[in-house]
């Protein structure tokens, strides 16, 4: 698989993935990278082979999600960490769902680490490093024009079947799907695609085999936390997702 990346045009470079165009100005390359940041980027490092499984994690769930029924941005993988995407408008929220109080969602209410949300939470944060990515509300995401409130209810719609279909998906890898966050975006007609990647960087995993509460974890939590084996964690996620779509 060849890197389009040595020659193609560069669109954007973000904390953890760079874009370039390609010929066709509806088609882009996503190249996923190693480098690690955490806490709106005050802490930053590397992650061995990070871009590599974040990229095939990315490209398996994606596929797996648009079988179901679930349009993704993704056309298909082009190298180990280059993923081929149509081009698309990115809605400036990020999606959380949460199966599994942690995080944030701790640090910020009276709810403890592991207290399982039923029904799930979804919530709306605001795609802005410079303001710390706020979560906002339903009447902020109205006043600041973000979405129309058909739209809202459609982000809400599709983060609940991602759920879903995760949730069970995971399950049968003997992971438990915590939390996660998603990025939409508009393409040239107007239909609004999953976007962006879904990969141990932007979900919480925990091994179902495991009740250590250091151990279990799989996911970025071992690079923010300092837990260590943080490459090993996410080659483990990969590891198990292959032998289960292999299955
Ligand atoms: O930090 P918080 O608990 O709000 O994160 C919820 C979920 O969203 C976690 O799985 C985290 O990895 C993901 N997330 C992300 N990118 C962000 C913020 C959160 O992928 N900028």
């Amino acid at each position: 698989m060849t890197d389009l990346s040595q020659t193609n045009q560069k669109l954007y470079e973000g904390k953890a993935k760079i874009i370039y165009a390609t010929a066709d100005p509806e088609v882009l390359i996503t190249y996923f990278k190693d480098d690690a940041t955490a806490f709106n980027a005050q802490k930053k490092g590397q992650i061995a082979e990070k871009g590599m499984v974040n990229c095939k994690v990315t490209t398996h769930l994606y596929r797996l999600l648009e079988k179901q029924g679930v349009a993704t941005h993704l056309i298909e993988q082009t190298s180990d960490r280059e993923i081929k995407v149509k081009r698309v408008d990115i809605v400036p929220l990020e999606v959380v769902v949460r199966n599994i109080a942690a995080g944030s969602l701790c640090k910020q209410t009276s709810i403890d680490l592991g207290t399982p949300l039923s029904p799930p939470l979804v919530e709306f944060y605001y795609k802005n490093d410079d303001l710390g990515d706020p979560l906002l509300t339903r009447d902020r995401i109205a006043a600041m024009q973000i979405t129309t409130a058909d739209q809202l209810d459609q982000l809400v719609s599709k983060a609940q079947t991602v759920n879903t279909l995760l949730t069970n998906f995971f399950s049968d890898c003997d992971i438990i799907l915590i939390d996660f966050k998603l990025e939409f975006g508009t393409d040239a007609n107007g239909t609004l695609l999953l976007a962006d990647e879904i990969s141990p960087d932007t979900c919480r995993l925990w091994d179902k085999t495991e009740s250590d509460p250091q151990k279990r974890v799989m996911d970025k939590d071992r690079f923010r936390q300092d837990l260590g084996n943080v490459a090993e964690g996410y080659q483990a996620v990969l590891q198990r997702i292959m032998t289960q779509v292999e299955e």
